[in-house]
């Protein structure tokens, strides 16, 4: 039978009411349909989902599939030719097509970019009374999403292994009903001193842990493993060489839609190299408060004898006249003085560290230290030191420390704003407490550094560092002052023109 006849066949015979009706059933079917008929597949038909997938443009009957195809987005030479020539082995084997996620080149979906989709379908030749194929029907459904969800997963796994793999973590997974490892990757039994391709279980790793930690890890691995909880803990492992290894296990007890733990997951770290340095570390601060004590509480003692040798000289050479040599006298105590604060700062500073700041206190009025405390800074400031607004309060408190706390506060307000001739302080109850303010219009904090400046040794970042000399253990001291009589202290901007100093005390009842 020539092509005409079978058109024939097609279009007026039995086959093509069949057609009529198999159109109908097929326009609105939730799968593509697409009917393509003679050796150049000609478009017979294409139901309305086929069309979506076109851009929704509604081509003739007759159309050659070449130029079906060639009307995609994207759809090059190359791929074009690969489809016609699949059209033509179907039509020519009369032998069905079925793909699964069958990957098409094609752009789609109207003015969208021309993107990757894929298709479950079957492409089935149509045969006449002779068994001759006259045509194609294409059927199929698309699973773009499915296959990209999967590939997503995959990608996600192995983005997850590579990130395990290059940070050296070790992975394990134990099946809680059976109790048992059921996996662990290479660098987990690494951790534990075994090879990548050793058997690895619950024994094996329970008994490489070092028997001091042992029981601690059982009992947070019990613990998360019962209450569905998380599970982090270090712990030594023995090697079979004798080595011993610092280890981090993570982990987490996962549990089904009931609520029932099933699985116990988690990662190993080996940390060994970050606790010798951690160890080393506190060695070394250790090294560095004994030497503090030492040095300090072995200065105190000479330092103030020179201090008084050199009190008396100033005082001689001033009573003989000695005008020249009297004022270089002066200076050698303004010195000396300043190295017997430091000293003395040292001093604290390694009573804090070894918590022997011991606090002698009683009951006193907060308004006569604060004018005592000004009265003996005054004298040797440029600045105006002014008591403004302090209430008549008792506190039970070190007189001495708490003197130290204004001190230093004060002599920072001065410190810091050379440009100025004001300094204020306040005091001022609160509820249940009294609060203490030194207000200053220096150089101010800068917000990031308002919680910083009271750590130990924390110099601010001023730009011209070397106009405000000093060690920064002043704050660190008088934070530690204030919290063991169960105060706060902290610092707030004194709107844009310098500092406000403030600390907090327990009122007395
Ligand atoms: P030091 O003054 O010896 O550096 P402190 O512990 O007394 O040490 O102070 C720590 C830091 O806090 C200082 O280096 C400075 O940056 C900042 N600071 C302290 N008081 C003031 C102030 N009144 N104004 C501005 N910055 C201050």
């Amino acid at each position: 039978m020539g092509k005409s006849n079978k058109l024939q066949y097609l279009n007026k015979g039995v086959v093509s009411n069949e057609v009529e009706v198999l159109k109908k059933m097929f326009e609105y079917a939730p799968v593509y349909v697409c009917l393509l008929e003679g050796p150049d597949h000609r478009l017979k038909y294409m139901n309305k989902i086929f069309r979506q997938l076109y851009g929704g443009v509604d081509l003739p009957e007759g159309t050659p599939a070449e130029k079906i195809l060639s009307e995609f987005k994207g759809a090059g030479e190359k791929e074009i030719n690969e489809r016609m020539q699949l059209l033509d082995s179907i039509y020519n084997s009369g032998e069905a097509f079925i793909a699964n996620e069958f990957q098409s080149f094609f752009g789609y979906r109207g003015e969208n970019e021309s993107e990757e989709a894929f298709f479950n379908l079957i492409c089935q030749p149509m045969k006449d009374e002779k068994e001759e194929t006259y045509g194609l029907f294409i059927t199929g459904y698309e699973v773009t999403e499915h296959v990209r969800a999967r590939q997503e997963k995959a990608y996600s796994k192995e983005r997850l292994t590579l990130a395990i793999e290059g940070a050296d973590i070790g992975f394990w997974e134990t099946d809680l009903k059976r109790g048992e490892l059921d996996y662990t990757n290479e660098q987990c039994k690494v951790h534990f001193g075994y090879s990548p391709g050793d058997e690895f279980t619950r024994d094996d790793f329970y008994n490489a842990i070092h028997p001091e930690d042992r029981p601690a890890v059982k009992e947070k691995a019990q613990d998360a493993m019962e209450n569905a909880g998380n599970f982090k803990v270090e712990y030594r492992v023995q090697h079979s060489d004798g080595s011993l290894r610092w280890i981090l296990a993570r982990g987490q007890t996962l549990t089904d839609s009931d609520g029932q733990p099933y699985r116990f997951i988690g990662i190993t770290l080996d940390i060994t190299e970050s606790k010798e340095a951690e160890k080393k570390l506190k060695e070394a601060v250790r090294i560095r408060d004994d030497f503090l004590a030492i040095a300090s509480h072995e200065l105190q003692t000479p330092i103030t004898s020179v201090r008084t040798l050199s009190e008396l000289l100033e005082l001689k050479l001033k009573k003989d006249g000695e005008q020249e040599y009297a004022g270089q006298a002066a200076k050698i105590n303004k010195g000396i003085n300043q190295l017997s604060k430091f000293i003395a700062n040292l001093l604290d500073f390694s009573r804090i560290q070894e918590g022997k700041l011991q606090l002698e206190k009683s009951d006193l009025i907060l308004n006569d230290l604060i004018k005592d405390t000004v009265e003996s800074i005054q004298p040797i400031s440029d600045h105006d030191v002014i008591i403004e607004a302090v209430d008549n309060i008792s506190v039970h408190v070190d007189e001495f420390r708490i003197g130290q706390v204004i001190t230093n506060l004060v002599n920072n307000a001065i410190k810091y704003s050379p440009e100025s001739e004001k300094i204020i302080v306040r005091a001022k109850e609160k509820e249940d407490q009294v609060i203490v303010s030194v207000v200053d219009f220096g150089i101010g904090v800068s917000e990031h550094e308002r919680e910083t400046i009271f750590q130990r040794f924390y110099k601010g970042n001023q730009p011209h560092k070397k106009t405000y000399p000093g060690f920064g253990i002043g704050l660190f001291i008088s934070s530690q002052i204030v919290q063991q009589h169960g105060g706060d202290i902290w610092v707030e901007d004194n709107n844009g023109k310098g500092s406000e100093f403030k600390f907090s005390l327990p009122k007395n009842d």
